[in-house]
């Protein structure tokens, strides 16, 4: 599918031309001041803004996702919910629709999938859909509730393909799951050139007097495999480290 023309919506509502790198600097400036308005780009649809200021997005995993991941199954252990993140973070890359990662939440008592997530940064325009955010917002919208800390009907857990960011680490915190299982970990993510951001062992000494229980390196070696599989395939290090990104050039040629 051919991309679509990426045009910029002037605040009087009159249509610029295409874009075009030689932005003068008045156009710069308002631009920077959020006088200019650009289109947004989510799910594969196309919203022109125009003059109106931005009041809704729609945080939604691509089509393809659907076809991954029963409600009607019950997952019995970790491995087979890791399985199904890491299936999920694999055909984000092949499907080139975001970074290389997946997410899940399941209910822990009897293993039902809840909601899944994938990486949509890129394809949505939005630097905070990483695939825990995607996946918890989606379980606590089909749950209709603000928090996953329902202790007296059920507990969640988060199933990660790798080990979250500081930003996901922290709404792990206030999201209520009440336990995090995560496959490759924060160096492999680093070491093709994300950055994870402050995430500390002390991070990880809060979380668990929060009572949040943590498991890592479960099916680790499939999970970093989808990690060099993006580097590989030379996917977009979105918020990469400058001197990793040097790295991971030499790495992969
Ligand atoms: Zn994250």
């Amino acid at each position: 599918m051919a991309p679509t023309q990426h045009k910029e919506v002037h605040s009087d509502g009159l249509s610029a031309s295409p874009t075009t790198p030689a932005r003068t600097a008045a156009q710069g400036r308002r631009a920077h001041a959020g006088l200019i308005q650009r289109d947004v780009y989510c799910n594969n649809r196309h919203h022109l803004v125009g003059s109106m200021k931005i009041t809704a997005v729609r945080v939604a995993n691509p089509r393809w996702v659907n076809a991954y991941g029963s409600q009607k199954h019950r997952y019995k252990s970790d491995a087979e919910k890791m399985e199904l993140v890491i299936r999920l973070a694999k055909e984000n890359v092949l499907h080139r629709t975001g970074g290389p990662f997946g997410a899940a939440i399941f209910r822990r008592e009897d293993g039902r999938l809840i909601s899944v997530g994938v990486n949509n940064v890129q394809r949505c325009n939005n630097s905070v859909l990483h695939a825990e955010i995607v996946a918890i917002m989606l379980a606590q919208h089909s749950l209709c509730s603000f928090t996953l800390d329902v202790k007296d009907t059920a507990t969640y857990e988060l199933i990660s393909s790798c080990e979250p960011c500081a930003m996901c680490l922290g709404a792990l915190v206030w999201s209520g799951v009440r336990r995090l299982v995560c496959g490759a970990t924060r160096h492999d993510a680093t070491r093709i050139g994300f950055e994870e951001g402050p995430v500390f062992p002390e991070s990880y000494r809060y979380v668990k007097n929060r009572g949040i229980e943590f498991v890592r390196r479960v099916s680790h070696k499939q999970a970093r495999a989808v990690l060099d599989l993006y580097a590989s395939r030379g996917g977009v290090i979105y918020n990469g480290l400058r001197q990793s990104c040097v790295k991971l050039r030499k790495s992969f040629g």
